[in-house]
């Protein structure tokens, strides 16, 4: 599909000239803009066939081609730096088998004239850490200067943001040349950037597509402050200009003495880098490494091999853009472009609906994938994700697989926007969207929380628990096989149990059997505080079971309660009071809850415990600042006596902003919204006397 073959056979120079607008354009948007437009293993195929043509028709080989340079241009927003000893890139071994380590062991041996009786060759066997180059230069110890790879000669200086990178020593440690310019990677670890895109989706901003080009674009910010809020890490693996052994400078003989000696110095070395003698070695580091990629806590394209011999390397030398001495041997790509045949929903255990994209299987990260995650509906409309879109697709780590962007221009014509399900695909049952802190949430939730088939254990669990009735012994495997087994389907089989079928679950005894006939027995003589909060419903914790209890007395008022009649009960506010009503308005839970009340259960109803008016009642107010007399506790305690919902962020339902001294962000925010604000005496002028 992505790989279609060109309909009419075209000629190599007309290819050849597509692929260098191709390229060019690809490689501005990744090497200037950090916003690539591909994934990389797209990049990368269009590079081999361009490499390829130019191999079979030499004459094609111009000196701009997209083959013949190294990463990216400069930012003019940056000065320039010129790098004394140029940064270049390495050649890239695309077989991901043995045979990739293998020909390049062959290569290294024909180039330095042995024999097949010479000894092995040693090298240095270091991960290919996917972040961004970067060179540091040190003078008499002191961080300078910290520079880009930019197009090999000439880097940005970005010293400033690179002073926020705290595993980049600002001081070296022990006996350092005078000037030593060290090179390493500037990544971000995954669970940095995961924590990042969490941010940026409670925010309702658009997520970073993946570690690598987030950290590019956190190093080349002109604004330090926004560096230094995203966390990057670094690793060193190299050399620049250092002062030589002739003048003072260290005599290093091998890479990994080199290495040695930058830790010593203060620098993060990957504990990963190993000495490798001959492709024997190199190739169960390839193998090693492959098998523990996805625990590392950060993204590697590959592994990089390099002649230990500092002697050897110079003898080896360059060519064009890469030394001779080394290469990356890469593994299967972390994202891959698919499209997307259909968008479905998934139902949790405790009935969040999540988009999942059904995709034409690729091979992604080392595995077939043909789900991803969408996480929300907001969130595909952010990315603005279509049936039948080509898509890129990540999976990296333990992550799941997701849609990280769309390819625009392949759309096909006539694709629909994505729309959420108000019903629940699993059970029908309503779906709503949540509300956090008074605002609208991300995800929809399904409200037959009794009924539904994908909340069922949790369901039961949840019932069962210590604080509701209390079923002992009935724990997550006997559930799990229960209904499993297809044995209980909704919470009243519970109730419905006999001994032989219990008796003929796997690994369990007759007695035990009746020990769980007699628990649950057991756990019909409880309280209507238990039983209801048993029921599961969303928001509504023991505290507001007891609430409701005391406020109510009996199921059936509690069950028949209005919005506002809810929203009179101590400590209920409009999210629990919402909930509570959607649960009982759904008929399939209300069916449950008779069901259940049929097989028994008892408890004291009383008469509901006659409740004073509350002044404040429905009404919502957020503190910000310092009151000049009542703390923030104090003042939330007397406001929430008085019946008001005490919220943490402003928005259009707020009441009041009670705003003290050195009030910031929400003061600004209920002034643009028209909430009224108050200062302490308006509070207390509200208040009933203490
Ligand atoms: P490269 O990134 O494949 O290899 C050289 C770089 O590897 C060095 O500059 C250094 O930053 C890094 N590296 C990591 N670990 C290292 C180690 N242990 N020792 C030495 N270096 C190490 O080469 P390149 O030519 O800079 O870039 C090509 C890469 O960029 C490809 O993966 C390509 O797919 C990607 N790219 C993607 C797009 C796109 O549109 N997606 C466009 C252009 C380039």
């Amino acid at each position: 599909m992505i790989d279609q073959p060109t309909p009419t056979p075209i000629e190599p120079a007309q290819r050849a000239a597509q692929l260098h607008t191709l390229l060019h354009r690809y490689a501005h948007r990744y090497y200037v803009l950090d916003d690539p437009e591909v994934p990389d293993a797209e990049y990368d195929r269009l590079f081999r066939e361009l490499q390829a043509l130019e191999a079979a028709h030499p004459q094609l080989l111009t000196a701009d081609s997209p083959t013949q340079r190294v990463g990216g241009a400069v930012l003019d927003e940056f000065d320039k730096v010129r790098h004394r000893i140029p940064m270049l890139s390495i050649r890239t071994e695309t077989d991901i088998e043995a045979s990739g380590a293998e020909a390049f062991d062959a290569r290294v041996r024909r180039e330095l004239g042995l024999a097949d009786g010479d000894p092995a060759v040693e090298y240095v066997a270091e991960l290919k850490f996917d972040g961004l180059a970067m060179s540091l230069r040190y003078e008499n110890g002191s961080l300078v200067q910290a520079a880009t790879r930019g197009d090999g000669e000439t880097g940005e200086d970005v010293t400033q943001n690179i002073r926020t990178v705290h595993q980049i020593p600002l001081r070296l440690t022990g006996t350092v040349p005078p000037v030593l310019e060290v090179r390493g990677e500037v990544y971000m670890r995954r669970d940095h950037f995961e924590q990042l895109n969490d941010k940026q989706r409670e925010k309702g901003e658009k997520t970073y597509i993946n570690p690598r080009n987030t950290a590019a674009g956190a190093v080349r910010q002109l604004d330090p402050n926004i560096t230094a809020q995203r966390p990057l890490s670094f690793y060193a693996y190299g050399l620049g200009e250092v002062t030589p052994a002739s003048e003072g400078g260290p005599d290093f003989q091998t890479h990994w003495n080199m290495l040695q000696t930058l830790k010593s110095w203060g620098f993060p070395v990957s504990a990963q880098t190993n000495t490798a003698q001959a492709a024997t070695d190199l190739i169960a580091y390839h193998q090693r490494i492959g098998a523990l990629r996805d625990t590392l806590p950060f993204d590697i394209d590959g592994v990089v091999y390099k002649v230990n011999s500092l002697a050897l390397q110079r003898q080896l030398g360059f060519i064009s853009r890469e030394p001779r001495w080394a290469v990356a041997h890469k593994y299967p790509a972390q994202e891959q472009l698919t499209t997307v045949l259909a968008i479905d929903i998934q139902v949790g255990r405790t009935g969040k609906l999540t988009p999942v994209a059904k995709l034409a299987p690729v091979f992604v990260g080392g595995v077939t994938v043909t789900n991803a995650t969408l996480h929300n509906e907001d969130e595909i409309r952010r990315k603005d994700v279509r049936v039948g879109d080509t898509v890129i697709v990540r999976r990296a780590g333990d992550v799941i697989p997701e849609v990280v962007g769309v390819l625009a221009d392949k759309r096909v014509v006539g694709a629909a926007e994505f729309t959420m399900p108000r019903a629940c695909p699993v059970c029908g049952s309503a779906a709503t969207r949540e509300e956090v802190n008074g605002e609208e949430g991300a995800d929809y939730r399904c409200t037959g929380g009794l009924f539904c088939p994908a909340q069922r254990k949790q369901a039961i669990l949840h019932f069962a628990s210590r604080r509701a009735v209390d079923v002992e012994g009935l724990g997550d495997k006997l559930v799990e096989q229960l209904v499993d087994a297809g044995i209980i389907k909704t919470l009243p089989d519970l109730y419905r149990l006999g001994l032989t079928s219990l008796a003929g679950l796997d690994r369990m005894a007759e007695k035990s059997a009746q020990n769980v006939l007699d628990a649950l027995q057991k756990s019909k003589q409880t309280t209507l505080q238990r039983f209801l909060f048993g029921l599961g419903i969303r928001h509504a914790g023991e505290g507001t079971a007891k609430a409701l209890t005391r406020h109510f007395g009996n199921l059936d008022a509690i069950m028949a309660a209005s919005l506002e009649d809810l929203m009179g009960v101590t400590d209920v506010g409009p999210v629990v009071a919402t909930s509570v009503r959607a649960f009982f308005d759904e008929p399939h839970n209300r069916e449950v809850v008779e069901q259940l009340r049929a097989c028994g259960f008892t408890w004291e109803e009383g008469e509901p415990v006659p409740q004073t008016a509350k002044p404040l009642t429905g009404k919502t107010f957020v503190i910000t600042g310092t009151l000049p007399t009542l703390s923030r506790d104090e003042a939330k305690d007397r406001l929430e006596a008085a019946g008001a919902k005490v919220s943490g962020s402003v928005s259009k339902k707020t009441t009041y902003l009670v705003a003290g001294a050195e009030a910031g962000s929400k003061l600004d925010k209920a002034t643009e919204l028209g909430v009224p604000v108050l200062d302490e005496a308006g509070l207390l002028a509200l208040l009933p006397s203490p």
